[in-house]
């Protein structure tokens, strides 16, 4: 399929910015160092790879008290994002960017809060849209041990901040709502919330990515769900795949896979559940995984940068072909 000028273009400075990563050449001068003045930030011609590890730094430090949604340490990590969602200029629906919800688990009342804000896009009114997401919460202080989720999902909010950040830049062809959502670990709260009461009609809403785990792989692999439920998708995503950094493989999203089958293992799920395509971005389970060891230390800093610029390209492809995509799932509901 001949690709359009724009996203060509958008692919190849992409695929340059990837080949000259490693001779470093790119934004602002000289290595970056995080906070801690440790470590090195990879280098992007895309995204401020800098920020991205200190933001997940941040939200996964002890202070966050690993993020359970209805303690301190989630509303720390709360006012983190909205903090963030201001700095990257998205615009708040209505006064504020908090979707406060509360839900009943285990015999007790939760109070969480979704974050949530968007970039508005060139075409006229909003007939169109996408939802990009991350959840922010995690499973908090267990037995004594705080469990920081750097890879789950400080990365993933990372991830969404520098999108945030790169479209609050680089106006995006649709509106984009960027939501950090609350209480996914205890049953894709926030997200039900999200889809039960959006702040957009979600008949607007011609898709959704999500994003959980995206900074962590031995074997430079990042999985994208969502083409075997939406096989339109795939075209767009084997374009993605063959200009990457990563390996992006597509799979996890037949249900004939049992367990491996992530379709409803994240926040995208409300979405499936609601009819709504969706692509996932995440990384096969590790050996951190909801573990206390599941620090920034054990992030894979080249390979999340990575993973991140190609998240980001799939964005933008599915941004600029948003047209074409609402048009072929309006054909495959039909169906
Ligand atoms: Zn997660």
């Amino acid at each position: 399929m001949k690709m359009s000028l724009t996203v060509g273009r958008a692919l190849a400075l992409l695929a340059a910015s990837w080949l000259c990563a490693s001779a470093a050449v790119g934004q602002g001068a000289g290595a970056a160092a995080s906070a801690s003045g440790a470590a090195v930030a990879p280098r992007s011609e895309v995204i401020d790879a800098a920020r991205l590890l200190r933001d997940v730094e941040a939200l996964a430090a002890d202070e966050m008290q690993g993020r359970k949604t209805g303690t301190e340490g989630g509303a720390k990590a709360r006012d983190y994002v909205v903090d963030a969602f201001r700095r990257c200029g998205l615009k708040p629906f209505g006064a504020s960017y908090l979707q406060p919800f509360s839900f009943e688990r285990g015999g007790k009342t939760y109070a969480g809060s979704n974050v949530v804000g968007y970039v508005e896009g060139k075409s006229k009114g909003a007939a169109r849209r996408l939802v990009v997401s991350a959840h922010y919460d995690h499973v908090g202080v267990v037995r004594g041990e705080i469990y920081n989720g750097a890879d789950d999902n400080a990365s993933g909010v990372a991830a969404l901040l520098a999108m945030a950040e790169y479209f609050g830049r680089h106006k995006p062809a649709h509106p984009i709502v960027f939501a950090a959502f609350d209480a996914e670990e205890l049953g894709l709260q926030g997200s039900r919330w999200f889809v039960k009461s959006p702040p957009v009609d979600l008949k607007t809403v011609v898709a959704e990515v999500n994003m959980d785990m995206v900074s962590r792989s031995d074997r430079n692999e990042l999985y994208a769900a969502g083409a075997h439920p939406y096989p339109f998708l795939k075209p767009y995503l084997d374009r993605v795949a063959a200009a990457a950094p990563v390996h992006l493989l597509e799979g996890h999203d037949d249900p004939k896979l049992g367990r491996g089958d992530w379709t409803l293992q994240s926040d995208h799920g409300a979405f499936h559940k609601a009819g709504i395509p969706f692509v996932y971005f995440g990384v096969e389970d590790h050996k951190d995984y909801h573990k206390p060891t599941d620090d920034f230390s054990n992030i894979n800093r080249e390979f999340f940068v990575r993973a991140t610029e190609t998240i980001l390209s799939a964005v933008k492809l599915l941004d600029e072909n948003l047209d074409a995509i609402s048009a072929s799932a309006a054909a495959a509901v039909k169906k």
